[in-house]
C-alpha cells in the first residue's frame, strides 16, 4: 500500500479543499486561505548553565486575522516545525470561527526538549523567544498561549519580557493561561478538558446512548487527557483505559483515576502503574474495545494503518489533528461518530477568549462565571455543527469547516482587499 501523506500542513489543506469543493468557494478565497498571512522563523543563542551557548530554533505563525487578533499556543518539543506550526495555526483559525469567539488563528513552537532543560534555562528560552517574536505579538495583535509543554509558569514570564520590552505598559491580555495572580482566569487548565467532555456528551445524547452504559479510552493523559478523563468520569462515563508517553493501560472494568492521578504524583509516569494490564505497543489502546476514544495526544495517531481496526462508536478528538484524512475515510464508511478537533478541543481558546476579556475589563471572574459561558458557547457551536452535519449530509468535520470557512468568507468579503 502507498505510504500515506502525514505531512500536517498538507493534512490541514485537504480537510479545508474538502469544504471549500461543497462550499464552491472561489479560487482567490482558496489561495488566501489555504496558507498563513505570515511565517516567522527564529535562531537564538540562550546562555546555558554550564557556561556554554546553544542556539534555538522557534516559529510564530500567524494564519488569519480576519475575524480579530491572531490566537493559539505555544508548543515547546524537539518535533516542532515550521510545516506543523502551520497547520496548527490554521485549525486555530478554523477553531475560533466555529466556537465564534472574536480571534483568527496563529501557533508557536521552540524545538527543545523541556524535559532536558534547567528551570534558569528554560526561563531564559522563553524569555529570548518572547522577545524574538514581540515584534509581532501584542493584546490586540497576537495572543499566545500554553500548549504541549507550556503552561501558566511561560506564560508568566511571557508576559513580563513583553511588558519589559514595551515601556513597562502593564499589556496582561498579550498571553493568555497565566495564573491566576497574574490576571489568569478560573478553570483555563482544566478548559480543552471540559470543553472535550461536553462535547462527548452532546454526541452521547445524539447518538442516544446512555452515560452510565458508556466506557472510554483516553489517548494521552497530559493537561487535556487527564482533565477530559476526569471530567467524563464525573458524567458516569467508565474510563477504561488511558496512555501516556511510557505506557498504556487498560482495565476494562473500569481505571481508579485518583489512584492513577496518586501514582503519577509519586512516579510521574505510568510505567509499572500496578491495577491495570499494559498494551504494547502503546499506540495498540487505540484500537481496544470501548465506545468512546478521546486521543488527546498529538498528530497522526488515526491512519490508514490503524483506522480499520478501531472499535469504538464515537470518536472525540481532544488532541489537533489526530486523524489523517485517509482515516477519516474509514471511520466514516464504518458509521463511526468523529467530533472533530476544531470544535472539540475548542474549550481551551475559548476560555482563553474568556480571560482576554477579562484582562481588558480588569475583571476577574468566578469559576462559575466560566463553566456556564463556556458551556453555552460549546453546546451551541457543537448543534450548529451537528445540525449542517445533517442537512448536508457531511460528516462533523466537513461541517465544522465549512461553518468555519463561511464566517471567514463572510467577514473577508465585508473588509474587503486593502488597499
Ligand atoms: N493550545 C490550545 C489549542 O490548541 C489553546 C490555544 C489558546 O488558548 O490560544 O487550542
Amino acid at each position: 500500500m502507498e505510504q500515506e501523506n502525514l505531512n500536517p500542513f498538507q493534512i490541514a489543506q485537504m480537510q479545508f479543499d474538502k469544504a471549500a469543493d461543497i462550499l464552491k468557494l472561489e479560487e482567490w478565497l482558496r489561495l488566501l486561505l489555504k496558507k498563513p498571512d505570515r511565517n516567522l522563523s527564529v535562531d537564538f543563542p540562550v546562555k546555558m548553565d554550564d557556561g556554554s551557548i546553544r542556539i534555538f530554533s522557534g516559529y510564530r505563525v500567524q494564519h488569519n486575522n480576519t475575524r480579530g487578533p491572531y490566537k493559539g499556543g505555544i508548543r515547546y518539543s524537539p518535533e516542532v516545525n515550521l510545516d506543523e506550526v502551520r497547520a496548527l495555526a490554521s485549525w486555530m483559525t478554523w477553531k475560533t470561527a466555529v466556537v465564534n469567539i472574536p480571534f483568527g488563528g496563529a501557533k508557536g513552537g521552540v524545538v527543545c526538549d523541556p524535559t532536558k532543560l534547567s528551570p534558569a534555562e528554560l526561563e531564559r528560552v522563553t524569555r529570548r523567544f518572547t522577545y524574538e517574536i514581540s515584534k509581532i505579538i501584542g493584546p490586540d495583535v497576537d495572543i499566545p498561549a500554553p500548549d504541549i509543554n507550556t503552561n501558566a509558569q511561560i506564560m508568566a514570564w511571557m508576559v513580563d519580557t513583553y511588558c519589559m520590552e514595551n515601556n513597562d505598559h502593564y499589556s496582561l491580555g498579550v498571553v493568555t493561561g497565566k495564573p491566576l495572580c497574574l490576571g489568569g482566569i478560573e478553570g483555563r487548565a482544566e478548559a480543552t478538558g471540559r470543553g472535550v467532555m461536553i462535547t462527548a456528551m452532546e454526541a452521547i445524547k445524539e447518538l442516544k446512548m446512555k452515560p452510565n452504559k458508556v466506557t472510554a479510552v483516553v489517548q494521552g493523559y497530559g493537561n487535556v487527557g487527564s482533565h477530559s478523563a476526569r471530567l467524563l468520569a464525573e458524567q458516569g462515563i467508565k474510563i477504561i483505559g488511558v496512555s501516556d508517553i511510557s505506557t498504556a493501560i487498560y482495565n476494562p472494568k473500569g481505571l481508579d483515576l485518583k489512584d492513577i492521578d496518586a501514582y503519577l504524583s509519586k512516579n510521574k509516569m505510568l510505567k509499572g502503574y500496578p491495577k491495570a494490564e499494559h498494551i504494547t505497543p502503546k499506540e495498540k489502546l487505540l484500537e481496544m474495545k470501548t465506545d468512546l476514544l478521546v486521543p488527546a495526544a498529538l498528530e497522526n495517531q488515526i491512519t490508514t494503518k490503524n483506522a480499520d481496526k478501531i472499535q469504538a462508536k464515537l470518536i472525540v478528538e481532544g488532541a489537533n489533528g489526530p486523524t489523517t484524512p485517509g482515516a477519516d475515510q474509514i471511520l466514516n464508511k464504518k458509521k463511526i461518530f468523529v467530533v472533530p478537533d476544531i470544535l472539540a478541543n475548542s474549550g481551551g481558546v475559548t476560555v482563553s477568549y474568556f480571560e482576554w476579556v477579562q484582562n481588558i475589563e480588569r475583571e476577574q471572574w468566578t469559576y462559575e462565571d466560566v463553566i456556564r459561558k463556556l458551556n453555552a458557547k460549546m453546546v451551541s457551536a457543537y448543534k450548529a455543527v451537528s445540525d449542517l452535519a445533517k442537512k448536508e449530509k457531511v460528516d462533523m468535520r466537513t461541517a465544522a469547516y465549512m461553518i468555519a470557512i463561511g464566517k471567514v468568507v463572510e467577514a473577508t468579503k465585508f473588509r474587503g482587499i486593502f488597499p
